[in-house]
């Protein structure tokens, strides 16, 4: 085991892997609801004890099969996994806040998650939609206040179906907003972190609020339909080549190695079984700080999740830059 990096860090209800499954994937030609199962399935045979999913991913049922299963097989007890799902856009209205977890919880067929987040803190036209068009194709929005949103998500902890709540796609500005309200103030946030987008200012905030840190993409999302001509692909980095032979570990064992130093929770995605292997093999080396301050130096402000279709709602978060 190596130094500074711990296993789990403290959330209320339970303590928090820092390495967890990403499960966010296309269920189309390039993946299927049984491929994501069984990976979880892998994933929890290998020693993953956090799962990462949403409501949106149409993929909660998928998982909790996989979950159920690994159970039912006598590997793990339900106390030993951490569940994180996420509330969708569709369901931002207070009334229908704790339907929205039910759903969850029927889909994942568990009584409470460990860990509910708020996806975005913009809303959609309620509804089972969960991407309403208007004739143009353009997302219908709904004007609900994710102030009146949260309210309705800290009443969820009381009664018993999250043990914590936290957000995600939040900017500096809104969770100042939002912590002048809050009863329970969230417990985690979840955001875009990779070399590319080292995010240090909100990370610092949110740190300073006592809220632990959780990286999506935290690989940079290597090899997806969104990926577009030119946008940098960290398995490319000489940098990165080079440490990863210096340390005879992976480029991306490198890559999710550099954010844990730092302090961040990691949910790497993988349906490969090797790789899902080798993303939870981060404990047992160390990147020096010279190693850190270079890998450091590939930022560039550069973002893989902009949601530009939503980028005229009010509550669109990356205007601000952090
Ligand atoms: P990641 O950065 O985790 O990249 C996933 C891709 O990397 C997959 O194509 C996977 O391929 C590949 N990969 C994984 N491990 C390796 C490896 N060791 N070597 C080479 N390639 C590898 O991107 P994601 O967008 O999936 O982000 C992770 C998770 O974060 C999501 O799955 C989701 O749970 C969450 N998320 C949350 C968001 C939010 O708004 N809150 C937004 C986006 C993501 P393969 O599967 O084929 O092995």
């Amino acid at each position: 085991m190596s130094s500074g990096v711990p296993l789990t860090v403290p959330m209320p209800g339970k303590p928090y892997p820092t390495v967890g499954l990403g499960t966010f994937t296309f269920f189309d030609e390039t993946g299927s609801a049984e491929e994501l199962c069984n990976a979880v399935k892998i994933a929890i045979s290998e020693g993953y004890r956090h799962v990462d999913c949403a409501l949106a991913y149409g993929n909660e049922k998928a998982v909790g099969d996989a979950i159920k299963a690994k159970i039912d097989d006598g590997t793990i007890t339900r106390n030993d996994i951490y569940i994180t799902t996420k509330l969708w856009n569709t369901h931002h209205n207070p009334d229908h806040v704790e339907k929205a977890l039910k759903k969850s919880l029927r889909n994942l067929q568990t009584d409470y998650v460990d860990l509910y987040l708020m996806h975005w803190p913009f809303a959609f036209k309620d509804g089972d939609d969960l991407f309403p068009r208007d004739s143009d194709g353009n997302f219908v929005f709904a004007d609900h206040d994710y102030i009146d949103t949260w309210k309705a998500m800290e009443k969820l902890v009381g009664a018993g179906l999250a043990r914590a709540i936290g957000i995600s796609n939040f900017n500096k500005r809104q969770i100042e907003r939002l912590l002048e309200v809050a009863t329970i103030r969230p417990s985690n946030i979840q955001i875009e972190i990779h070399p590319y987008l080292l995010n240090e200012t909100l990370v610092n905030f949110c740190r300073q609020n006592k809220m632990t840190v959780t990286a999506y993409c935290p690989l940079a999302h290597p090899s997806t339909s969104r990926k577009i001509e030119g946008e940098p692909v960290i398995f490319d980095e000489q940098l990165l080549k080079d440490i990863s032979s210096a340390k005879e570990k992976s480029i991306a064992q490198v890559v999710l190695r550099f954010l844990l130093q730092r302090g961040i929770v990691v949910i790497p995605k993988s349906i490969t079984p090797t790789r899902i292997k080798e993303n939870l093999q981060l404990y047992d080396f160390d990147l020096s700080e010279s190693e850190m301050k270079q890998i450091a130096g590939l930022s560039g402000n550069f973002r893989i999740v902009k949601e530009d279709k939503v980028s005229s709602h009010k509550y669109y978060p990356f205007y601000d830059g952090f």
